[in-house]
């Protein structure tokens, strides 16, 4: 696997138990993979060589990021590299634009976009498309990084103008009026084999996703099952192989627009590892491996994850103590953590609480899970209860 981030770390747990060992190519030897891993190449993924040395001898070379140069995965499958979810597929994972276009061709519904290549563009598309607009990096941004969504065109100029400047490639796109965002989460073999999980709704804080409810509450039938559909048809139309999230806007008017693709395991699948039959990791493995897919049937009416995001600084208690008292108050948290230093906002584990009886269609119920969920995270970084709640006091 390329990248030795928390996805890597956590596709490493999955290929324990299927006699797997998942080597990385991690950038440092303290990155969270690179940590858990008996098999680690020190590189750059974007270091042709270090890639080489990490494909030697794979059955399958996979990623936990989409930032590869296309051009040296292209060298890696003609020199024999099973490369998995191929990069003529990838391509619509790592560049906006390219995703955008291939997509419209589909039919796919995708918000009105246009390239930008120079500041009059994005002006011209605020002007028939009307304001806010959304201005994005083609290629490079990650949770919010690369985004920017601006009402005033003066404000617009001076954002493609420095962008431009610094050779990013930009696109610009309506802004969509939307109830929520949702995603559904899909892996595809070689074989040609699909699978999907429940479409889950995914709530946005500064940019990044900070909780997933699985399956997503009160979304109708027929705009679960257009989502499932669409995801499997698009992972069909363009040889994806391994997980993937369709990250989505459900609108106002209750339709459907695609935001963006990520071609592995995502943080709206971190559900899965405690509440589905089949973690998305371990879906991941056997979709790159050309194994039959593993049934993806939830456990629970709702399983819920909060992303444990680092406090503005780190609190005095240790982690150990807090994960200790968190397990001490609920016994039914479970806890990933990466292994990564607490910066503010940083993703540095996350929580499931899987949902006892009851119903999703149920909002007190759903509310209660969530708010555990939220509350353990928000204890793990900041050593703070939301409720007040004292351990030591009656
Ligand atoms: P990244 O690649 O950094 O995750 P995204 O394209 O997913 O970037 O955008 C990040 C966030 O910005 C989205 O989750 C959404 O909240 C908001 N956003 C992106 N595109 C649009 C759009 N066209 N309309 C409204 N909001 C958007």
């Amino acid at each position: 696997m390329i990248g030795g981030g928390q996805l890597a770390r956590m596709t490493h747990q999955a290929a324990i138990a299927l006699g797997q060992t998942l080597r990385v190519l991690s950038g440092t030897a303290d990155e969270p993979a690179a940590q858990v891993s008996p098999d680690v190449v020190l590189g750059s993924h974007t270091d042709l060589d270090a890639l080489r040395t990490a494909a030697v001898g794979s059955h399958a070379l996979t990623f936990d990021h989409e930032h590869v140069p296309t051009e040296h995965l292209d060298v890696l499958v003609a020199e024999g590299v099973n490369v998995q979810p191929p990069p003529q597929a990838l391509i619509y994972a790592q560049d906006k634009l390219a995703m955008r276009r291939k997509l419209g061709e589909l039919g796919a519904p995708v918000p009105a976009f246009a390239e930008v290549t120079w500041a009059e563009d994005v002006v011209k598309f605020g002007a028939e498309h009307g304001w806010p607009v959304v201005i994005k990096a083609v290629r490079g941004g990650y949770d919010g990084r690369g985004v920017w969504i601006t009402d005033d065109s003066d404000e617009a100029e001076r954002i493609v103008t420095r962008q431009l400047d610094k050779g990013v490639s930009l696109i610009v796109e309506e802004k969509v009026e939307m109830r929520r965002e949702l995603s559904a989460m899909v892996a595809r073999s070689p074989f040609g084999q699909g699978a999907t999980w429940p479409v889950v709704e995914t709530v946005q804080r500064h940019g990044q996703c900070a909780v997933v409810l699985a399956p997503a509450p009160a979304l109708p039938d027929s705009l679960a099952e257009a989502a499932e559909e669409l995801a499997l048809r698009i992972a069909s139309e363009l040889g994806v192989v391994g997980a993937m999230a369709v990250e989505l806007f459900e609108t106002t008017d209750g339709t459907l627009v695609v935001n963006e693709l990520a071609m592995r395991p995502h943080n709206s699948g971190h559900w899965t590892m405690d509440g589905a039959r089949t973690s998305q990791f371990e879906q991941h493995l056997r979709a790159v491996l050309d194994y039959p897919l593993g049934d993806t049937a939830p456990l629970a009416p709702i399983t819920v994850m909060a992303n444990v995001l680092g406090a503005p600084t780190a609190p005095e208690m240790s982690m150990d103590e807090r994960v200790h008292h968190l397990f001490a108050r609920m016994p039914d948290a479970k806890i990933h953590l990466y292994g990564k230093g607490e910066r503010e906002d940083r993703k540095i584990g996350h929580v499931n609480i899987v949902g006892g009886p009851g119903s999703i269609d149920d909002p007190e119920y759903v509310a209660r899970v969530r708010e555990r969920a939220e509350r353990a995270a928000h204890w793990l970084s900041h050593a703070e209860w939301t409720d007040g709640w004292d351990a030591h006091g009656e």
